[in-house]
């Protein structure tokens, strides 16, 4: 069984070893700097009182407050958090946003709550973690399984609790709260973005098949971005099925929306993940939960580009696999990166009570991903390495900067 955490790990140690960072600085880069455990008693709507396990892990605040997102998922669990912290850091190191790294989650189904338990929990949660989160401390977002409505709690708890109202301590909130325009499609607007710089690279052409694997709100928006710069988004999944064979995007999507999951489409071809993995296409854009890509499914895979939307969906042993193979991988760090990008927006608009347009947040939200692009692709071509160790090794640079800048107190 593949361990998330532990692959990370020995990953950023190779990339540590790679990069000559010699001196022990290199510890606090794969150590978490803080780990708040809780436990969250819920009364559900009929009475009785189930109790939850939560998580908030801060990696690093070297940089600027932590920063990342909560997942509600039956999933989670302390080591994938640490793990999801800690590329936190380093997607934000790598587009050099004033931010460290952080991420928490509750392990519950959130399909499995009433619209009102689901306010409790997360009202539960925020104020067991409120000592450790804050704008300048550590400033959470949505992730799988939580969205705008979650982060309204969040900001309404925190504020309630300090007494004046608080926008900057979360990000991905509804518009009247502070939200900005733009950010609910930010991470898949930013893979569409990555997509449309390797037609530049000359690595895939503009009518190259797509295949998505979830699709919720990453795999959503990124349908609708490369679809937009003209890729052919061919087939399409989620955690029940899959279907291919549709012709119009926009009409599945409404369809998607009114039934919520494609087990309940009756009207297209359906198919598993597996064999969506199989079919003949150009990209593939895993955009779910960790490891779907495995030891099990990957030479299953025809694809000669994949574009991780999600964070960790191939594992380690498949990812070697797979570069091994001679396929592009655009890592989570670099390809994920618009939401956290977009978040930053947020955040400089919540202090600074500016409005930001929807005009200056897709054109920011290129020029820093497309900037970051730029310098992994390079590095990568200099150096001869994968897209993923170009992004592990440039964002592990300048995290290990920081901290030798810094200096150990005391
Ligand atoms: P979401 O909850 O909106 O959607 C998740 C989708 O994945 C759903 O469609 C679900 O059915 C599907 N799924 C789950 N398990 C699956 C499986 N085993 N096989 C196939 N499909 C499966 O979540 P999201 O916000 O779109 O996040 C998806 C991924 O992207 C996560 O890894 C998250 O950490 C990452 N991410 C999200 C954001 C963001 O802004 N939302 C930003 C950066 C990274």
């Amino acid at each position: 069984m593949e361990n998330l955490l532990l692959d990370l790990k020995s990953k950023i140690e190779g990339v540590i070893e790679k990069e000559n960072i010699s001196d022990s600085y290199y510890q606090s880069i794969i150590e978490p700097r803080r780990i708040l455990e809780v436990n969250l008693p819920l009364r559900r709507d009929n009475g009785e009182i189930f109790n939850y396990k939560g998580y908030r892990v801060q990696h690093s605040t070297t940089r600027g407050p932590a920063k990342g997102g909560i997942r509600f998922d039956q999933s989670v669990d302390l080591e994938e958090t640490i793990a999801l912290a800690m590329l936190m850091s380093l997607k934000c190191s790598l587009s050099k946003l004033p931010f460290g790294g952080a991420k928490g989650g509750i392990k519950v189904n959130p399909k499995e709550l009433s619209i009102s338990e689901n306010e409790r929990l997360t009202r539960r949660y925020t104020s067991e973690i409120i000592p450790i989160i804050g704008p300048d401390r550590d400033i959470p977002a949505p992730d799988a399984g939580t969205n705008e409505k979650n982060m309204a709690w969040i900001m309404d708890t925190y504020s309630v609790n300090v007494g004046f109202a608080v926008p900057g301590v979360v990000t991905g909130k509804p518009l009247e709260l502070g939200g900005i325009t733009g950010r609910v499609s930010a991470t898949g607007d930013g893979v569409g973005i990555i997509a449309s710089q390797l037609i530049k690279k000359g690595v895939v052409s503009s009518n190259a098949r797509v295949g998505i694997i979830g699709f919720g709100n990453v795999g959503i928006n990124a349908a609708i971005a490369l679809r937009k710069s003209g890729f052919n988004i061919v087939a399409l999944s989620d955690i029940t099925s899959g279907i291919v064979g549709f012709n119009d995007l926009d009409e599945v999507i409404a369809e998607y929306k009114e039934r919520g999951s494609f087990n309940k489409f009756d009207n297209y071809e359906k198919i598993t993940n597996d064999e969506l993995l199989g079919l003949n296409l150009d990209i593939i854009i895993p955009a779910a939960l960790s490891n779907n890509i495995n030891l099990n499914n990957f030479e299953k895979i025809n694809a000669k580009v994949i574009i991780e939307g999600a964070n960790t969906p191939i594992s380690k042993v498949a990812d070697q696999a797979l570069s091994e193979k001679g396929k592009i991988i655009v890592p989570d760090i670099l390809a994920n990166s618009g939401g956290v990008i977009v978040s930053y927006f947020e955040w400089v608009q919540d202090r600074q009570k500016y409005n930001w347009s929807r005009d200056d947040v897709y054109k920011n939200l290129e020029r820093i991903i497309s900037d970051s692009f730029e310098r992994v692709y390079c590095y990568s071509i200099d150096r001869n390495i994968s897209l993923r160790d170009a992004s592990l090794g440039l964002a592990v640079k300048e995290l290990y900067n920081a901290h030798k800048l810094r200096g150990l107190y005391p």
